[in-house]
């Protein structure tokens, strides 16, 4: 059976309404969700929620990533035992679903996002669509993913990582 994979163009923002993160007060999963999702992504606002521990923080308004990177390092800065971890730009928390594979780190933003990667892995013939009316661009994520999760020898590796991660959600 030939998989085909459909590039829609998809950017990796069309995956930020919703992102999962290690939460700062009791390390368990927590959302960042997006309050105003018809704004564009530059001025959305998003606010973190443990479930948890009810831990809730919202982004300042001129929220960039140096408040981000300030704030991760009052949670994450004491502790010296920083592994490499990936790190989402709006409140610099760790990513929830990430692995290390293949000397990388996989990682997504949520299940939406695993599942885009899944799919293009497990593509053997990968085919773009022209951006209308755009025409062809290089800016949709498929065409953005690192080398080392596209080669074929990395394939089988990197969908039994997917589905480690699955597990997580
Ligand atoms: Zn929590």
């Amino acid at each position: 059976m030939v998989i085909r994979f459909r590039d829609y163009g998809k950017r990796l923002s069309d995956f930020e309404q919703e992102i999962l993160v290690r939460c700062p007060q009791c390390e368990r999963i927590a959302k960042i969700l997006t309050l105003n999702s018809e704004q564009s992504s530059l001025c959305s606002i998003k606010r973190i929620t443990c479930h948890h521990c009810s831990y809730t923080k919202q982004q300042p308004k001129d929220g960039n990533r140096k408040a981000a990177l300030l704030l991760w390092q009052n949670n994450y800065g004491n502790k010296r035992n920083s592994s490499y971890e990936i790190l989402e730009h709006f409140f610099g928390l760790p990513l929830w679903l990430q692995i290390s594979c293949c000397g990388q780190v996989l990682w997504a933003y949520n299940e939406a996002h695993l599942n885009f990667l899944e799919s293009y892995v497990q593509s053997k013939l990968r085919e773009h669509l022209p951006d209308e009316p755009l025409g062809w661009h290089n800016g949709s994520l498929a065409s953005r993913l690192p080398r080392w999760i596209k080669v074929t020898q990395h394939r089988e590796k990197v969908l039994q990582k997917i589905q480690q991660l699955k597990h997580r959600l």
